[in-house]
């Protein structure tokens, strides 16, 4: 019997497919000797501004900092609060943390996993300056009710698109309906670079000069510093390897949709799970395929698919308003109940756009197999 090894997510595949370009433009980088800021990061930007369609990008080292600058750019520090979504990774609060504001929780819609729009009017004060919406696994957050309720309140928007880049809601692609959009580069993103990267997308020229001069550190002209800024630059080389790699973005995206189609399908029979459901007003890029097993079933179905050889992930185990870090921000157990509840039900297949059909059909097997258990319950 041969043993199958079936990895959540294998980054390797699209290094593999497109190594000689790669390696070309690494080399080039090399030799070109500007390591720093080198003409591929200002081309990658144009670039990625093009693809999403908005006026500009802001390239730096990571999402967790785009957050950090966007922030920043839009002025927001101590006494300020962010709404954002508790069910998230630590990034989307850390920035907020960082800069001096307060992340102020609204719960999960169930059926999306992204913030309850319906919830989110309520938790605005005087002190409210911004919604983070967090575009969840590859899924466009409700982007018409946010922008409203922004509107209403005069809020700013920023979008964490660090799982969603490609996304779309309502015509548009995610990152470029709020005022600012932040992007990641890490391999596991739907467009990954081979090491740290990130980006900032918008159409309002200041916060893009102020972007641009906080990343490196705070000055507008070369040692005049008129701000306390970042060391936040996209490396040259990471630069380099993103330009092969953005015409393939749209193409790879579909692939994740086509699994996450074949998944939806073969899976339908199963009843103790809960698939996730497909976007009617814009698209998913599928960065991940989480399905919602019943509480306390999980472990055992993991487990299961370990010793099939099927490798799963939990994103997130512990919401954000629970973790030790933001214990001063007062949320105790029970606050944020659809997001506790999906933290001890989420269960990620793998999923990447190289994952063969036959590997897929392992995976529907042996979920089904796993499952069967429960079926006689
Ligand atoms: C990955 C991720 C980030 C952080 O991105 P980095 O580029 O690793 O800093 C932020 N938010 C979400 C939702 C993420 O998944």
């Amino acid at each position: 019997m041969t043993t199958v090894n079936i990895p959540p997510f294998d980054a390797t595949y699209q290094y593999q497919a497109l190594a000689a370009e790669i390696e070309k433009n690494v080399c080039a980088v090399m030799s070109g000797g500007r390591y720093i800021m080198g003409p591929q990061v200002k081309e990658f930007e144009e670039r990625f501004a093009q693809y999403l369609e908005c006026e500009q990008v802001i390239s730096c080292n990571s999402c967790t900092d785009a957050l950090h600058l966007a922030l920043r750019a839009l002025k927001i520090g101590p006494g300020d609060e962010v709404i954002t979504t508790p069910f998230s990774f630590i990034a989307t609060t850390e920035a907020i943390g960082i800069v001096g504001a307060t992340p102020v929780f609204v719960d999960v819609d169930l059926n999306t996993y992204n913030i309850d729009p319906n919830l989110i009017e309520e938790k605005i004060t005087g002190r409210t300056k911004a919604i983070l919406p967090v575009h969840l696994y590859g899924r466009p957050c409700n982007m018409t009710a946010i922008m409203a309720i922004a509107r209403k309140y005069n809020l700013k928007v920023i979008e964490d698109c660090a799982q969603a880049t490609g996304a779309m809601w309502s015509g548009k692609k995610v990152g470029t309906i709020g005022d600012v959009g932040c992007f990641s580069f890490f391999p596991t993103k739907n467009l990954g670079c081979v090491g740290d990267g990130g980006a900032i997308a918008t159409s309002n020229p200041v916060i893009a000069e102020r972007v641009e001069y906080l990343r490196r550190h705070g000055g507008k002209v070369k040692y005049q510093h008129d701000e306390l800024g970042l060391n936040s630059r996209l490396d040259t080389v990471q630069a380099a390897v993103l330009l092969v790699k953005l015409p393939y973005v749209e193409q790879w995206n579909s692939a994740r949709a086509a699994i996450a189609n074949y998944y939806i399908n073969q899976l339908a029979e199963i009843k103790n799970i809960i698939l996730p459901q497909v976007v009617q007003e814009g698209k998913s890029v599928w960065n991940q395929f989480t399905i919602r097993v019943l509480e306390g079933q999980r472990d055992h179905v993991q487990k299961i698919l370990k010793e099939k050889g099927v490798g799963t992930m939990v994103y997130y185990p512990i919401p954000l308003h629970l973790q030790h870090v933001h214990t001063n921000l007062g949320y105790s157990q029970g606050s944020l109940p659809s997001s506790e509840k999906l933290s001890h039900e989420v269960l990620s297949l793998p999923m990447f756009p190289e994952l063969t059909v036959s590997s897929q059909k392992v995976v529907t097997e042996a979920l089904i197999q796993a499952f069967s258990v429960f079926a006689l319950t």
